[in-house]
């Protein structure tokens, strides 16, 4: 286990253990990381400055006074050691409000793609084709996330399409949804090499801007397809056939876990409890037209 290894671990138990933040006062991260036993003496580096949870808040705050650009967020590097630090803790949770700034301010769902295919805040983006940053309009009612683009996503730059798009259709269809009426998306927006599990820092580095595209969109209902989308919405580590089958909240909207379309190729057996998911999603919207 490396240092990086170690420092996430020390990180994860922290907030296993109920702690949202952590502050560093005037430590410095090879202080910390020392103190730890994760780096040696002899590896300690000059380098610049890395503001605490807190500070990264405050350093946040004074950014957003400059106005957002598709350049700006490209060029911003991940602003929280929280966000770099581990899954399942980037969306949905404290670590929200400590999201870059210039990216929380992109004015529209067109700048967010603009921004997504200009993005190099991850290494993904040396192995992708291009950028998926998600299909669909602000005004959809129900927006389904799943975890990255595969092969013909990332050969399209659409979302879902191949035969897990298709089934995903199929799915929508059955509760009388149409894809225009929904957006569709991901929580990594450049394609893993190899379709691999998306790494915790490429989920903390891209989740912004699913965070922000759900905000301009305020759905009635999300969907999350598959233990990525879901894990990282709830900021949880529960496995995806505790989650699925109830109602959960993201910011006050109602969210529903379900099987990704891909994992139902693989298993049919999840079929039926995906159809009943998508049902539950279906009548939390029929009750939204009627509030
Ligand atoms: S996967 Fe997300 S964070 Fe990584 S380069 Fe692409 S858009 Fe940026």
């Amino acid at each position: 286990m490396d240092a990086r290894d170690r420092l996430r671990l020390y990180l994860e138990q922290r907030r296993d253990l109920g702690e949202s933040e952590l502050i560093f006062d005037s430590l410095t991260v090879d202080e910390v990381m020392r103190a730890i036993g994760a780096l040696g003496a002899s590896e300690a580096q000059p380098r610049p400055e890395i503001p605490s949870a807190r500070n990264a808040h405050e350093t946040t705050s004074r950014k957003s006074d400059s106005r957002a650009t598709p350049a700006a967020v490209r060029d911003a590097a991940p602003v929280t050691l929280a966000s770099q630090s581990a899954h399942g803790i980037v969306a949905g949770g404290d670590a929200a409000e400590l999201f870059s700034a210039e990216l929380m301010r992109l004015p529209s769902l067109d700048a967010i793609a603009d921004a997504v295919e200009a993005c190099t805040r991850c290494p993904l983006c040396k192995t992708a084709t291009r950028g998926v940053p998600g299909d669909g309009a602000v005004t959809a009612r129900l927006v389904c996330v799943g975890e990255a683009p595969g092969a013909n996503e990332d050969a399209t730059g659409k979302a879902f399409v191949g035969q897990a798009g298709q089934l995903l259709t199929k799915i929508l269809a059955a509760v009388d949804l149409s894809r225009e009426q929904v957006f569709i998306t991901n929580v990594v927006k450049h394609r893993p090499p190899g379709n691999r599990n998306p790494a915790p820092d490429e989920i903390a580095a891209c989740s912004p801007y699913l965070v922000r595209q759900l905000e301009l969109i305020q759905p009635k209902v999300i969907v999350a397809f598959g233990t990525f989308a879901a894990q990282t919405l709830l900021n949880t580590r529960t496995a995806i056939g505790k989650l699925r089958g109830e109602i959960h909240r993201y910011h006050g909207i109602p969210l529903v876990v379900t099987y990704h379309p891909a994992a139902l190729l693989r298993n049919p057996a999840w079929k039926r409890p995906t159809w009943e998911d998508v049902q539950l999603a279906r009548r939390i919207l029929d009750s939204a037209a009627v509030a």
